[in-house]
C-alpha cells in the first residue's frame, strides 16, 4: 500500500506512461534524455494547472497584469542580469567513467555512479545557445531565455506606461525556459525544456520584505487550495550560502516528493538589482515616479517563481493513491482537485445494446459543450469506473435502461463511490455545482440517492 507523501516514483513513471500523460520524446528514435511529451492527459493537466495560475494571480487581482514575452532576446539581457558571468555551476568529470557531475552531487568526493576519483570543479554555463540569421558566428548568437523573468524587467516602463499601475503592482508570464542542467532526471523534476510561471512585484524599497512574506503565505496556499496535502508542502529558508547572485532573501516551498523534500517554487526578494542592471545596460531610464516623495525610484521586486511541469509532477504525485476496493482488489485512483483533473465527467451507457447509445450519445454531446468528458462503453461497467478512477475523473454519468423510460442519469462520484440520480434536464447544472465542490448529497430539484450499480 502507498503511504502519503511515500508514493514510489516507478509506480508514477508506469501510469503516466501507461495512461498517456507522458511520452518520452522522440521515442521511435530512441529518445532524447530529458526531453518530454505531454500526451493526451498530460497536456490537459498542465493547461488545467497552468489556467489555474492565471486565474488566482491576473484574473483574480486587479494589481497584476500579463505578457508573453519572446523566449529570444537581445544578448545584451543576460550579460544585464548576470546570467553570462553568473549562471553555471561547478561541475567534475569522473576520471574513470568520464560521466559529468555538479560538484554539490558527489557521493565523498567520488563520482557517484563507479566511485572513480573526479577532476577539479570547472564553472559550466547553463544557457542554451543557438543562431539567429544564416551566419553562425559570434555576433549572431543568441540564447534560449534560461528564465522568463528578463522579458517582464526590459518590458517594465512599457508595461507601466500603459498600464498606468501604480505601486505595488506585479507582471505575470508563463513560458518556456532552457537549461543545460547537468544532473536532469526523476521524470520531469528537472529537464533541459520546461515551462516556467513567473511573476515580478514590484514596490517601493521600504515595503518588500513585508509583501515577501504576504507571498509566501499565498503562494504555499496555492497548492494547499488546489489539493496538495499541507504536511507535505513546507517553506524553506535559504542559507547565505546558498542565495543567488541577485538575491536579497530567498525561500523555497519545498514538496515532499518520493525522492524527497525538494523545490517546487522558489520566491525571492531581489531588491532592485535587475531594473537597476538594465538601466545601467541599456543607458535608458528604468524607473518609476513615486509621487508621495516626488522621486523617480527604482522598484524592489519580490518573485515568486515556479516551475509548471514540477508543479504538474507533485500534483500527479500528491493525488495518487492505492485502496482495496470491497472485494479486495486493487482500486488506484489519482484524486486531483476536479480543477486539475484532465477529464471532468466520464459518460457510461451501462451496456453496449444499441438501444442504449442514442440518448448516451446525446447526452454525451450536450455534456462536452461544458465539461472536457470521455465516453465509454467498453467492457464491464467497473471496469471503466476503475479506468477513469485511474485518470482521475471526477464524475461518471450512467445511463441505464430505466433512463429511457424516466429521463434520469446517475451521478457516480469518484472518492465516495457514492451515486445520486438526476433528471437528465438537471444534469449540467449538478455536475458544474459538483465541481465547484457542492457535496453530492445536495440533490437537484427531482433528484434522489440511488444505491448504485455494483462496481464489479
Ligand atoms: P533546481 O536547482 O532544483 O533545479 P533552481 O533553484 O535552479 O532549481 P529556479 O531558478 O529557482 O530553480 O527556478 C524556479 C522554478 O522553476 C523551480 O522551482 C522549478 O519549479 C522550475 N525549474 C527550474 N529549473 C528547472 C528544470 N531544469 N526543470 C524543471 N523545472 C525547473
Amino acid at each position: 500500500m502507498a503511504e502519503p507523501g511515500k508514493v514510489d516514483m516507478d509506480k508514477i513513471a508506469s501510469l503516466v506512461k501507461r495512461r498517456g500523460f507522458l511520452f518520452q520524446s522522440s521515442e521511435i528514435y530512441g529518445g532524447l534524455a530529458s526531453c518530454w511529451d505531454y500526451g493526451p492527459l498530460g497536456v490537459e493537466l498542465k493547461n488545467n494547472i497552468k489556467r489555474e495560475w492565471w486565474r488566482t494571480n491576473v484574473q483574480q487581482r486587479d494589481d497584476i497584469v500579463g505578457l508573453d514575452a519572446s523566449i529570444l532576446m537581445h544578448p545584451s539581457v543576460w550579460t544585464a542580469s548576470g546570467h553570462v558571468s553568473g549562471f553555471a555551476d561547478p561541475m567534475v568529470d569522473c576520471k574513470l567513467c568520464q560521466k559529468r557531475w555538479r560538484a554539490d552531487h558527489l557521493n565523498d568526493g567520488r563520482c557517484p555512479d563507479c566511485g572513480g576519483e573526479v577532476t577539479e570543479p570547472r564553472m559550466f554555463n547553463l544557457m542554451l545557445k543557438t543562431f539567429l540569421g544564416p551566419l553562425e558566428d559570434d555576433a549572431h548568437q543568441v540564447y534560449m531565455r534560461p528564465e522568463t523573468a528578463q522579458g517582464i524587467f526590459v518590458n517594465f516602463s512599457n508595461i507601466l506606461t500603459v498600464s498606468r499601475k501604480k505601486l505595488p503592482f506585479g507582471i505575470a508570464q508563463i513560458g518556456k525556459a532552457f537549461r543545460n542542467e547537468i544532473t536532469p532526471g526523476n521524470l520531469t523534476f528537472r529537464t533541459r525544456e520546461f515551462e516556467m510561471m513567473e511573476i515580478e512585484y514590484f514596490t517601493v524599497p521600504g515595503g518588500a520584505e513585508e509583501l515577501h512574506q504576504e507571498w509566501l503565505d499565498d503562494r504555499l496556499n496555492w497548492y494547499v487550495d488546489l489539493g496538495i496535502d499541507k504536511e507535505h508542502v513546507r517553506l524553506r529558508r535559504h542559507g547565505d550560502d546558498e542565495l543567488a547572485h541577485y538575491a536579497q532573501s530567498c525561500y523555497d516551498v519545498e514538496y515532499l516528493f518520493p525522492m524527497g523534500w525538494m523545490e517546487l517554487e522558489g520566491i525571492a526578494n531581489r531588491g532592485d538589482f535587475d531594473l537597476r542592471r538594465h538601466g545601467e545596460e541599456s543607458g535608458k531610464e528604468v524607473s518609476y515616479y513615486d509621487e508621495l516623495s516626488g522621486q523617480h525610484i527604482i522598484p524592489y521586486v519580490i518573485e515568486p517563481s515556479a516551475g509548471v511541469d514540477r508543479s504538474a509532477l507533485a500534483f500527479l504525485t500528491d493525488a495518487y493513491t492505492e485502496e482495496l476496493d470491497e472485494k479486495g482488489d486493487l482500486r488506484v485512483v489519482l484524486r486531483f482537485h476536479p480543477r486539475l483533473a484532465p477529464i471532468k465527467v466520464a459518460v457510461l451507457p451501462l451496456s453496449k445494446k444499441e438501444t442504449l447509445a442514442p440518448l448516451a450519445k446525446e447526452i454525451y454531446t450536450s455534456v462536452r459543450q461544458h465539461f472536457m468528458t470521455q465516453y465509454d462503453d467498453t467492457q464491464s461497467i467497473g471496469r471503466r469506473y476503475r479506468r477513469q478512477d485511474e485518470i482521475g475523473t471526477p464524475f461518471g454519468v450512467v445511463v441505464d435502461f430505466q433512463s429511457l423510460e424516466d429521463n434520469q442519469v446517475t451521478i457516480r462520484d469518484r472518492d465516495s463511490m457514492k451515486q445520486i440520480r438526476v433528471p437528465v434536464a438537471e444534469l449540467v447544472g449538478t455536475l458544474q455545482r459538483k465541481l465547484d465542490g457542492e457535496p453530492l448529497d445536495v440533490l437537484p430539484p427531482g433528484g434522489s440517492y440511488w444505491l448504485g450499480f455494483d462496481e464489479s
